[in-house]
């Protein structure tokens, strides 16, 4: 028998606990840093299964992290569980439907990203007694991924330095090696402050920091000519100086998110958007201020530890999705535009059809379309620091949106606890061919070191940066 099949027996084994665990943080979506109820089921569930537990890891609330085994190289399993505000959905209702709450919702299957991760820890904990090999497995629970940079600050506290090899997923449509394409980025708040008057009787003693923000606005929609196709640059209000017409607006505080391939390309692009913010404040005799919300690096590749992911999502075949998952995905797509079933199999280099609703295949990878490009994840600075390879979980039907009240909609699914059992079975066995097969970590961290020594790692986030969690002590 292969250790691989070994290991999917152990996944099995242990999955009910952890789809539980998946449905019970859908029921408490929280927000970034804000996660207290979401890490104490994890904490409990780690307990449960025999870990050795440090809490507050990185001096973050919501943090954990559980180890088991001993000695020899040291594999992470990193899991999330923040969810999205404005997203809060009922549980398979194929109508936008939210619940009464706080409008929190799992609009990213977080839910399902830590318990599985968690699975697969607890599956190769079981492993590692097993055999007698040595080597450590690690789950890290792991705030804020939406926004608020979360490992970047786990990075910067260094709870990965003696980590070999970091395994992670995210939710998707189809069960694939995530490619390494996500993109750097970093948010600012830009604040301008002007002199507020009454609009009608003294406008000419006003300087209206709203007008400042709508320059900043136009300057920088200039700019997009100007910078590499695959960036991006949008931004959002977050105080766009109050409600009243008659005022010359004094205080806006506008958020914008640049993103670049190449982390770099991304610090010297925010560089050029801090400029044009300066440039409104000259005009209008307003102050700006700039202050960095989060940072996150790209993803660094490591084909090695890819290509021995790959392998096992080819021995183990797409997901057992059956016929009542198929009809309640067909259902689910009724509620999506056909461009966006269209757009989902042009995505990953498949021709359109309406006979699939699910993953019922093996992608080949890497995709002959190119990389799937996901946004940006805080993974991107564990994968500076240790190799790292993450996959995608086919827990949705083909053409669900991330951050869409269908995804939440579906994150309690049969379809989705599937998606979660395949996936942590393809993390488990890429972990156990790195504990028993030396060469390959050797080739991962080679990889790894090549790469770093062409480009060293610097953190987006400026060296005084604090998440918000701990300002509020400090
Ligand atoms: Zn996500």
């Amino acid at each position: 028998m292969r250790n691989s099949a070994r290991i999917w027996e152990y996944v099995e084994a242990r999955k009910g606990p952890l789809i539980a665990l998946s449905d019970a943080v859908w029921a408490v979506p929280e927000l970034n840093f804000g996660e207290f109820r979401s890490v104490a089921l994890h904490d409990a569930a780690l307990e449960q299964a025999g870990f050795r537990v440090t809490r507050d890891v990185a001096g973050l609330p919501t943090a954990i992290m559980g180890e088991a085994g001993d000695g020899g190289p040291v594999i992470a399993f990193l899991g999330e569980y923040d969810a999205l505000p404005g997203l809060s959905q009922e549980a398979g209702a194929m109508a936008h439907r939210p619940l009464s709450g706080d409008g929190n919702g799992h609009a990213c299957g977080h839910n399902l990203l830590g318990s599985a991760s968690l699975l697969a820890a607890v599956a190769l904990k079981d492993w590692l007694a097993e055999t007698g090999m040595p080597g450590r497995v690690r789950y890290y629970g792991c705030p804020a991924e939406e926004g608020g940079a979360g490992k970047g600050f786990m990075v910067r506290a260094g709870v990965f330095d003696d980590v070999d090899v970091a395994i992670s997923w995210h939710p998707f449509a189809f069960a694939t090696v995530f490619p390494p394409a996500a993109l750097a980025n970093m948010r600012m708040d830009f604040t301008f402050t002007g002199r507020s008057a009454h609009a009608a009787a003294a406008p000419h003693l006003g300087r209206s920091a709203l007008d400042a923000a709508e320059l900043m606005n136009v300057g920088v929609n200039y700019l997009r000519e100007h910078m590499l196709p695959s960036s991006r640059i949008h931004y959002a209000y977050q105080d766009a100086g109050g409600t009243a017409p008659n005022v010359v607006q004094s205080r806006v505080v506008i958020r914008y998110t640049v993103r670049a391939a190449e982390l770099d390309d991304m610090l010297a692009l925010a560089a050029r958007v801090r400029k044009v913010a300066e440039g409104a404040a000259l005009m209008t005799e307003t102050r700006m201020d700039c202050a960095v919300v989060s940072g996150m690096a790209n993803l660094l590749p490591n084909p090695p530890l890819e290509a021995a992911m790959q392998a096992n999502l080819e021995r183990l075949g797409p997901p057992p999705f059956d016929s009542a998952d198929r009809a309640f995905a067909r259902e689910m797509q009724e509620t999506f535009t056909p461009e966006d079933i269209v757009a989902a199999f042009r995505q990953v280099g498949l021709p359109p059809t309406s006979d699939m609703t699910l993953c019922d295949v093996v992608l080949p990878y890497p995709s002959p379309a190119g990389p799937i490009l996901l946004g940006s994840t805080d993974v991107g600075d564990v994968s500076w620091t240790v190799p790292t390879v993450q996959a995608l979980g086919a827990t949705c039907a083909i053409g669900t949106a991330l951050h869409s009240w269908q995804m939440t909609a579906q994150g309690k699914s049969s379809v989705a606890h599937k998606g979660m059992v395949h996936v942590a079975k393809v993390m488990a066995a890429t972990a156990v061919d790195v504990l028993s097969d030396p060469e390959l970590l050797a080739r991962a961290r080679r990889d790894h070191a090549a790469r770093l020594a062409e480009c060293p790692y610097v953190s987006p986030m400026p060296p005084d940066l604090v998440p918000p969690v701990m300002r509020q002590s400090s």
